[in-house]
């Protein structure tokens, strides 16, 4: 059911779940559909957090955030945890290219053409080739987690920063992770996408999240927007329910999809966890954040194939710090044919350009000089598109940005973190029901668990602990119901 902004809410549920992210979405439909009562509260006015898409123009153009690429095992996860329909509108995307002073390539993001490309264009070894990808798909969460991305490189392409820049920057633009990085989070994601290339989303976002909330609402999950919970209240030592606007609402469990940060340090609060578990989580480092440009076309408006997702960047060389400068000088455009992202009527082309960004960078700036980068940014990456649709000038109808600051303002993430936190999020977000039983996370941490497919299934893992905990929970009531049973019959 949806609930309405005025509506009170009287029920108690099994589970609430705070933030409509894919994490919590995936989690909130799982428990539903195995016959939880379950309430989802969302601060925003629709669903879907970073998986989201705008209108401007009285919806002339529409504008997808996040809808990029992801990795195939996404159908998987959509057809068992979604629906077929929702699976069966996942598609491949056709080429990614990349174009930088070392190189300029085609590819289709699938093992078999990341060989041919090593081997033929960048004359590595086929052993070598072969030995690095048993090495990374050998990976594991219990592997030694000391190893960087750097040594990883060196290990096998020592000294090769075209080659690093081949198979990293991809992964990069897609988690923000940096080549002191744990080697574990690139082996992994990477892994994940080479297996069958990159997928996305045929009719856009606004498209999945409409068949998302539908498939929700099926199953019974109860609904509410505009609900951003201030508190979860803690009774007794365990979480049981949160408060937001003027209300409360109570649960056997609780669990946020929201930043990791926010949920301990605002929602809870840090008394409620052991000193050593609040040390570790002051030090858990976000990710980095995002900017983009969004470009529409007016009407009628066509462009050549140029590819779905282009890699460009004018830097001599393979520099994580430099994908993330406020000096932009690497931009991942995402092309919107009207096949693909069939929209209006009228075929329509949007172009969306993304690049990584330091948060302080930009929320350091004083509110003329954000304007002037603003601009900056929105000139500078129309010149860069000339380069490969050298008519795009007089084509643009539309054209806006977004910054850290946007994405802070939309999302409610610290830091405007795109890719939530670092690596080490990942052990304070799994172990935080053990701190506080009842309290459970499944927000994007340590870049395995973020992105469309990480998140998704991050929902999924996170609905398996609190389902044994809604066991058990009932198993020791019910223990409990036998035992004042007996007692009172021993009594007469
Ligand atoms: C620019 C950009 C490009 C990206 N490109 C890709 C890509 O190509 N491929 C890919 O796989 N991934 C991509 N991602 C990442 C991907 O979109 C995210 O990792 C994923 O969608 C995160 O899902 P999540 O479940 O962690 O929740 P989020 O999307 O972070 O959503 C959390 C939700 O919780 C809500 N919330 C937070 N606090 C509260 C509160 N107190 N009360 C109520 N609600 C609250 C928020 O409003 C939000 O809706 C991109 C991200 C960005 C920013």
């Amino acid at each position: 059911m949806l609930i309405k902004a005025k509506e009170k809410i009287t029920k108690n549920y099994d589970v609430i779940v705070i933030g409509s992210g894919l994490g919590g979405m995936t989690l909130a439909n799982k428990m539903a559909k195995d016959g939880r009562k379950v309430l989802l509260l969302e601060a925003h006015n629709k669903l879907g957090g970073f998986a989201t898409w705008f209108y401007r123009e009285k919806k002339k153009h529409v504008f997808d955030i996040s809808l990029h690429g992801f990795p195939f095992g996404m159908k998987k996860t959509c057809r068992k945890y979604w629906n077929k329909e929702i699976a069966d509108h996942i598609v491949q995307i056709k080429k990614v290219k990349f174009t930088n002073p070392q190189y300029t390539i085609e590819s289709e993001f699938t093992q078999e053409d990341f060989t041919t490309k090593l081997v033929n264009h960048f004359q590595i070894p086929l052993e070598t080739v072969n030995a690095f990808y048993d090495y990374i798909q050998g990976m594991n969460f219990y592997d030694d987690q000391s190893m960087t991305n750097r040594e990883l490189f060196q290990k096998f392409f020592p000294d090769r920063n075209d080659v690093v820049r081949f198979l990293m920057e991809p992964i990069v633009y897609a988690n923000g992770s940096t080549l002191d990085d744990p080697a574990i989070t690139y082996g992994i994601v990477f892994s994940n996408f080479m297996k069958k290339g990159v997928w996305t989303f045929k009719g856009g976002t606004d498209v999945i999240i409409k068949m998302m909330r539908e498939e929700l609402l099926n199953n019974n999950v109860d609904i509410k927007m505009h609900a951003k919970v201030e508190k979860i209240i803690v009774k007794d030592g365990k979480a049981c329910g949160v408060a937001f606007k003027d209300q409360e609402v109570f649960a056997k469990a609780i669990v946020s999809n929201g930043n990791l940060h926010n949920t301990i340090f605002k929602m809870v609060g840090s008394e409620h966890f052991s000193a050593d578990y609040i040390e570790k989580a002051k030090k858990v480092r976000m990710n980095s954040s995002s900017c983009q440009v969004y470009i529409g076309l007016k009407t009628g408006e066509t462009i050549p194939f140029i590819g779905d997702l282009v890699f460009t960047s004018t830097h001599p060389s393979f520099d994580t710090d430099a994908l993330m400068d406020l000096n932009i000088t690497s931009r991942t455009f995402s092309v919107y044919y009207p096949e693909g992202r069939p929209y209006d009527e009228i075929p329509r082309c949007a172009i969306v350009s993304s690049t990584n960004a330091h948060y302080d960078d930009w929320n350091n700036l004083s509110d003329e000089d954000y304007q002037a980068e603003k601009e900056k940014m929105i000139k500078e990456t129309i010149d860069s598109l000339e380069n490969y649709l050298p008519n795009i000038r007089e084509q643009i109808d539309f054209i806006d940005a977004a910054t850290p600051r946007t994405v802070e303002r939309y999302t409610h993430h610290y830091k405007g973190s795109s890719f939530g936190t670092k690596f080490e999020g990942l052990e304070i977000s799994t172990k935080m029901h053990e701190e506080l039983p009842g309290l459970y996370h499944a927000g994007s941490v340590g870049i395995i668990m973020s992105g469309w497919l990480g998140a998704a299934n991050y929902g999924v893992i996170q609905s398996n602990n609190i389902e044994s905990y809604l066991l058990d929970m009932e198993k020791q009531n019910s223990n409990q119901n036998i035992n004042v049973e007996r007692e009172a019959h021993v009594q007469l």
